[in-house]
């Protein structure tokens, strides 16, 4: 029995050793990551540090990373900033500050671009990094397109045997019109495969293993359908309130801000077929379709599809938490919670509804993907039990505590009809010993190898705001619903689900 176990301990290892190779990141070419508004808050505390990560790790080798912003800093004020946002002292912290530069000026000035042109050739030579380039948006959106202008202006888009690609933080633009002006601006300077827009979701390990669980397992696809599924829910919550990002939120709201992009490239993975490859754009081409089947709201009857809610002050883990009002000092509509029921109508979803709900100042912090299949056609145990019982499950945990869970029903020890819920529950920190990477680290190695799979591609990006401008243009004539922080949401979103008879998931106990 022994030596049995040793030898399938034996194969399991080989398997597994032959994986990791896979595992393991190419190394990107050389390259120069030059980003505007460097002196912010995404920049310290995301990019710089997956940067950092990226060197640790030995996926940054030759290279640069030359901040820019209006900011009058000089090289080493620059890395100080990035010394103390670092908050390591390690040797290999110093050798990383070496690759570290500043440029300051205005975006709107030529002078700026006219510098910018000659660090990057003297950086460039130093650093060894082949003239490739990486340019990553981090200002706020209204600088993007006299960024992208002067970039043209200056020949800094141009790839010929090196490449310069650029990463567009969120919001790409506020509704569908901005998002196309935008677009097009890019698209005279550059082409689709130079054109990263980023949706950080999309890095994230957990949302990555959506592919992984569909694809590469069999068990899944023959039940996935409307044959099966009763329905999918979408939650994405957030103890948080607006924080320091009023004055963007303001003019933003949660629609906008998770919706249009994350929830809704979250429900083309659970949605798509089968790609007939891993290629990015097969990917992309079948999110498409998934998004152009998905049922147009009927504006003059929007509260059936969609709820829209706004913070009161109220309790969360016993600390009182003000209102949305009070924190942004005026009366305001901006919505910080959305409901929503989508119907996806192509063969595979028909009649399957998608609730989706995401929120600020709820009870919990948990973004999570659960698929609800329908009950057995014919119960033997409805003379024992007259109530129904919990229906099956699969839920996708993306955080906190990633991974994944099966709700089933199990005998129970005791008598020979007793029946009890069983949760499987696959915890990604029980398994692997890992510190899981994040979004930022993996979006932009894969920005540096020239992978576009993980961004939005355009079409996808305007499709998505085809489809939520409707429901903006009609909120700005009509009201909204409130609901006390600590709560899940106003009670009318507990109505758009409970009409149809079913409820969102109990996370009392979670
Ligand atoms: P910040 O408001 O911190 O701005 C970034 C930098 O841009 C500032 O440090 C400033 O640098 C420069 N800047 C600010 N206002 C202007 C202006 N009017 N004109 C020119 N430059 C300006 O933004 P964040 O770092 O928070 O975000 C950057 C981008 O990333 C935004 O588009 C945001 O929507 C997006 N984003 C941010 C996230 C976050 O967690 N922070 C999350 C997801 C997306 P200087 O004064 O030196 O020029």
């Amino acid at each position: 029995m022994k030596n049995l176990e040793g030898d399938i301990m034996g194969i399991i290892e080989n398997k597994i050793g032959s994986v990791v190779e896979l595992c393991d990141d190419p190394t990107p070419e050389p390259a120069g990551i030059i980003i505007f508004g460097a002196s912010g808050d995404l920049s310290f505390r995301k990019l710089i540090p997956s940067m950092y990560k990226l060197f640790k790790n030995r996926k940054l080798i030759d290279f640069y990373i030359l901040g820019v912003g209006r900011s009058n800093f000089s090289d080493d004020d620059f890395r100080n900033k990035v010394l103390e946002s670092l908050d390591f002292k390690q040797d290999v912290v110093k050798k990383f500050i070496e690759h570290i530069y500043f440029l300051s000026g205005d975006y709107d000035q030529d002078e700026l671009y006219i510098n910018l042109k000659e660090k990057i050739n003297i950086l460039n030579k130093k650093h060894n990094t082949k003239n490739n380039k990486l340019f990553y948006f981090a200002t706020p959106p209204n600088v993007y397109i006299p960024i992208i202008r002067h970039l043209g202006k200056f020949d800094l888009n141009n790839e010929d045997e090196n490449f310069s690609r650029m990463v567009i933080e969120k919001p790409f633009g506020n509704n569908l019109e901005s998002a196309k002006k935008l677009d097009c601006e890019l698209h005279k300077y550059l082409n689709e495969k130079q054109i990263y827009r980023i949706d950080h979701y999309l890095g994230k390990e957990t949302v990555q293993n959506i592919l992984m669980m569909r694809f590469a397992n069999i068990v899944f696809e023959p039940i996935w359908n409307y044959k099966y599924i009763d329905h999918v829910q979408i939650t994405v919550s957030e103890e948080l309130g607006v924080e320091n990002r009023i004055g963007y939120f303001e003019n933003t709201g949660l629609l906008r801000d998770m919706v249009q992009n994350h929830i809704l490239q979250l429900l083309t993975l659970i949605a798509i077929e089968p790609p007939a490859s891993l290629d990015a754009n097969m990917i992309h081409d079948e999110k498409m379709k998934v998004l152009k089947s998905i049922r147009r709201f009927n504006v003059d009857n929007l509260d059936e599809f969609v709820v829209r809610g706004q913070y009161t002050d109220g309790y969360i883990n016993n600390e009182f938490k003000k209102s949305y009002i009070e924190e942004v000092g005026k009366n305001s509509k901006t919505e910080t919670f959305v409901a929503l029921k989508l119907l996806i109508d192509n063969w595979r979803w028909s009649g399957v509804p998608f609730y989706i709900r995401t929120g600020k100042r709820l009870k919990k912090k948990l973004s999570e993907v659960s698929i609800v299949f329908k009950d057995v056609p014919h119960s033997i145990f409805s003379d024992f039990y007259p109530v129904k019982f919990e229906p099956n499950a699969l839920v996708i945990r993306i955080q906190p505590d990633e991974g994944f869970k099966l709700i089933l029903q199990a005998k129970q020890p005791g008598s020979k009809i007793c029946i009890n819920t069983l949760n499987m529950e696959f915890k990604y920190r029980n398994f692997f010993d890992y510190e899981p990477q994040d979004a930022y680290e993996r979006l932009i190695l894969d920005a540096l190898l020239g992978d576009q799979t993980l961004y939005v591609r355009n079409d996808i990006m305007e499709e998505s705001w085809k489809l939520v401008t409707p429901i903006l243009e009609r909120w700005e004539n009509s009201d909204l619903y409130y609901y006390p922080s600590g709560s899940w949401g106003p009670k009318e979103s507990d109505r758009l689900i409970e009409k149809d008879g079913r409820r969102w998931r109990n996370y009392e106990n979670i």
